[in-house]
C-alpha cells in the first residue's frame, strides 16, 4: 500500500515538474507589464567627451571622469530574460554590461543580446557591430533588424560583410511605413510578443536611409527616434510619430542653436528641443515626461546644465536618464 502511494505521490511530482516545465516562458506570471525598454545611453553620436572638443563641455567632463554614451535604449522581456538593443553603438560593451547589470542576467557567454534594431548608419547607431566579429565576441548569429538598403549596406562593405558572411550576424529587413502616411509598416516581432513597427524619417542618409521605431508591448507603446531633421521637414511627421504612443524618445541634438555659434538655427538639419517644445506645448502639459529627450550633443546645454534640465522637465520635458524603465 505505502509502495503504491510512493508511486502514485512520485507520479504526481513528476507530472507537476513537466508541467512546469513545458509551459512556454511567455505564459509564466510575472507582477507587472511582462516587457520594460531601459535607456542605456542618452548622447550624440560622439558621446561626452567627444574627441577633438576643448570646450567647457568636455574639459569638465574630462577631468571629472564623466562619460555619457550615445542614445540607446534596450527592450527586456521580464517573463524570458529576452534582451534586445535598438542601437549598437560604439560603447557597446559598456552598456550590455550596465543592461546585464540592470536586468540581473547572467552566463550568456558569447551571446550577450537576443537581437538588434538599427536605425541609420551613423557611427553612433552601429559602429558597436564590430564588437560582435571574430576578434571580439564573435557571436553566433544574432538577428540584426534593419532597412533593405541598410542591410544592402552591410553586406557589400567590409568589416560589416565579415559578419554576415561568418554568421555572427543575421541580417532580418523589415519593410518600414512612411511619415507622410503613404504606406503602412509590417510589424515584426524580434521577441515573442513584442510587436514593433518602424517609420522612415528624413535624416542625412548617405550609407542607408533612417527610420524611427513604435516598440509595442501588450500594455503601452515606446517610441524611439534619435535622430531625424526638422519637424516640417513634411506636413504631419511628428503627429504620425507619435500617433499611438504613450511615451517618445526623441531627438534632443540641439537646444536652440547657442551651442553652434555663426550658424543659423533654422539652417540645422535637426529639431531644436525649443521647437519640439513649442510644438507640443499641450502634451507637455497633459501628460508630463510623454516625450523625453536623448541623443544630446555633447555642446547641448541640456546635457550639462542641471537648472536648464530642471526647467525643462518643469515643462513636461524630461531629459532622458540611463537607466530608466518603461513598463510595455
Ligand atoms: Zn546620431
Ligand atoms: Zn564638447
Amino acid at each position: 500500500m505505502l509502495a503504491v502511494l510512493v508511486s502514485v505521490f512520485a507520479t504526481l511530482v513528476a507530472s507537476a515538474i513537466v508541467g512546469l516545465a513545458s509551459e512556454p516562458p511567455e505564459k509564466m506570471v510575472i507582477d507587472g507589464p511582462r516587457f520594460e525598454t531601459i535607456v542605456l545611453g542618452r548622447a550624440q553620436d560622439g558621446g561626452l567627451p567627444h574627441l577633438g572638443c576643448e570646450r567647457g563641455c568636455c574639459v569638465k567632463a574630462r577631468r571629472a571622469g564623466r562619460v555619457e554614451t550615445p542614445a540607446c535604449l534596450a527592450v527586456h522581456d521580464r517573463s524570458t530574460g529576452g534582451l534586445l538593443l535598438l542601437e549598437a553603438t560604439p560603447s557597446i560593451e559598456a552598456q550590455v554590461g550596465r543592461l546585464h547589470e540592470l536586468t540581473g542576467t547572467t552566463g550568456r557567454g558569447r551571446s550577450p543580446v537576443d537581437g538588434i534594431l538599427l536605425t541609420h548608419a551613423h557611427i553612433g547607431h552601429y559602429a558597436g557591430l564590430i564588437q560582435l566579429g571574430r576578434e571580439v565576441a564573435s557571436t553566433p548569429g544574432t538577428p540584426v533588424w534593419c532597412t533593405p538598403r541598410f542591410a544592402e549596406y552591410l553586406r557589400t562593405n567590409g568589416p560589416w560583410s565579415q559578419l554576415v558572411e561568418l554568421g555572427q550576424i543575421e541580417l532580418r529587413e523589415i519593410v518600414p511605413g512612411s511619415t507622410d502616411g503613404a504606406t503602412a509598416p509590417v510589424a515584426f516581432e524580434p521577441l515573442p510578443g513584442l510587436k514593433v513597427e518602424a517609420f522612415l524619417v528624413p535624416h542625412r542618409d548617405e550609407f542607408s536611409d533612417t527610420v524611427a521605431y513604435k516598440v509595442r508591448g501588450p500594455a503601452k507603446t515606446v517610441l524611439f527616434c534619435p535622430d531625424v531633421d526638422r519637424w516640417d521637414a513634411h506636413e504631419g511627421l511628428l503627429e504620425r510619430l507619435l500617433d499611438g504612443v504613450d511615451v517618445a524618445y526623441v531627438d534632443a541634438t540641439f537646444y536652440d542653436g547657442r551651442e553652434l555659434p555663426g550658424r543659423n538655427i533654422l539652417e540645422v538639419p535637426h529639431p531644436p528641443m525649443v521647437r519640439t517644445m513649442e510644438l507640443l506645448e499641450d502634451v507637455g502639459r497633459k501628460t508630463p515626461g510623454r516625450i523625453r529627450f536623448i541623443h544630446l550633443n555633447h555642446t547641448n546645454p541640456a546635457l550639462t546644465d542641471l537648472e536648464l534640465q530642471t526647467r525643462i522637465k518643469t515643462r513636461g520635458f524630461p531629459v532622458a536618464e540611463v537607466g530608466e524603465r518603461v513598463g510595455l
